[in-house]
């Protein structure tokens, strides 16, 4: 695996080298694992700068502007500016055929699924490289673009969708709209479900929700608009792979995932530090993948990380216990300074008026050994998300 990736970097960084002006002034030649530890690491707020400094692409471009076939962006959620992004055709043969391969295989998504993809189909990459991946691997894609929930709940029912793509909240969310409208989407063809956005898939409790509600297989996906699809979660269910044949990963000391992508030379990554936290798994998955397993998934964003009475906690062991609560449809954890201190509330939308919290507070502090107070908001005042949920709301 590793002379494989140090060839296949040799081979791009070439070109790169070049032409690239980004990549220029950074690199040097890699012959060797030595000179790659040595090059430096990048940041989103390089990328960022670069593109306010040479708009409105930036110079992170190894090839003439007319080789670029296609332009996506990040939503801009954490108050950033979108980062735009160019692939060329090869490119976005490379998104196609990782979806292919690899997050479609490890869900045992085939040529004969039908394919529902509940998404909006805007700017964001991760729609289209899904649906790309789906087409390339023969399977029937169907768009469920420009749709109200209701619309998607009943087009599943119709077309006797076998597979739902949507992020882990919305999965819950449409089955929670169809037992409104009497549709029982449990009893629907859908037999895999696959996420992405946020680490709902990762987390036993939503997974099992998602699985309960659908009856049907639930699987995680990470990937990033800058990156491309990276990891996919397997049979043994405890952890997500990273797709080491198609990028170098490493771990720096306190967790954080660094990537770098081995087939998207127009605009390529290299070491780049992608904000999230991850812990390895020190052992080889049950499910025979050649492929290094970050344990529980993503754990959470760098930034998303909270302190409360000194212990540091990420949303996604909130949501573990969360949604043990099938009764809770959406949360939010609301994070105040006051007189130097940490307050944090989990606010929660119930589909019951008489909810007690009582429970939940509870299991909370056994889980995590810290109070965390939580109160019931009347539903609709959470804000919703398409893409991914924002679980840490700072005020003060
Ligand atoms: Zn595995």
């Amino acid at each position: 695996m590793r002379d494989s990736q140090l060839l296949k970097l040799r081979a791009g960084l070439r070109e790169v080298l070049r032409t690239n002006a980004f990549w220029r002034e950074r690199l040097h030649d890699v012959r060797g694992w030595d000179d790659f530890d040595r090059l430096p690491m990048t940041t989103k707020a390089d990328l960022l700068a670069d593109q306010d400094m040479h708009p409105p692409f930036g110079s992170n471009l190894t090839y003439p502007l007319e080789r670029y076939v296609r332009l996506h962006q990040t939503s801009g959620s954490s108050g950033d500016h979108p980062l735009r992004w160019l692939d060329t055709a090869e490119s976005w043969e490379w998104w196609e055929r990782i979806w292919a391969e690899h997050v479609y295989g490890a869900a045992g998504v085939t040529s004969s699924d039908r394919i529902f993809f509940a998404f909006s189909f805007g700017p964001f990459v991760g729609f289209w490289s899904a649906f790309g991946g789906a087409q390339r691997l023969g399977a029937m894609c169907i768009s469920g673009g420009a749709m109200t929930s209701e619309q998607r709940a009943r087009s599943i029912l119709d077309l006797d969708a076998t597979v739902l793509m949507c992020t882990p909240t919305y999965a819950l969310r449409l089955a929670d709209v169809g037992r409104s409208l009497g549709l029982d989407l449990s009893a629907s063809s859908v037999r895999v479900t696959l996420h992405a956005g946020e680490p709902g898939a990762s987390i036993p409790s939503t997974r099992s929700a998602i699985e309960a509600a659908w009856s049907a297989v639930a699987f995680d996906h990470t990937g990033m608009t800058e990156l491309g699809p990276t990891g996919v979660s397997c049979a043994a269910r405890d952890g997500v792979h990273l797709i080491e044949s198609e990028f170098i990963f490493e771990v720096a000391a306190d967790g954080e995932l660094i990537a770098t992508n081995l087939g998207r030379w127009g605009m390529p990554l290299i070491r780049y530090r992608t904000g999230d936290r991850v812990v390895l798994s020190p052992e080889a998955c049950s499910c025979g993948s050649p492929f290094m397993k970050v344990l529980g998934g993503i754990q959470g964003r760098v930034d998303d990380m909270f302190t409360v009475r000194g212990v540091n906690l990420f949303p996604s062991q909130v949501e573990d216990i969360v949604r043990r609560h099938p009764e809770v449809v959406e949360f939010v954890i609301e994070h105040r300074r006051e007189r130097q201190m940490d307050e944090v509330t989990v606010l929660v939308e119930t589909s019951v008026e008489d909810f007690s919290v009582d429970g939940l507070e509870g299991e909370l502090r056994a889980a995590l050994g810290v109070r965390l107070g939580c109160a019931v908001v009347p539903v609709g005042t959470l804000p919703r998300s398409e893409m991914k949920a924002r679980r840490v709301l700072r005020i003060g």
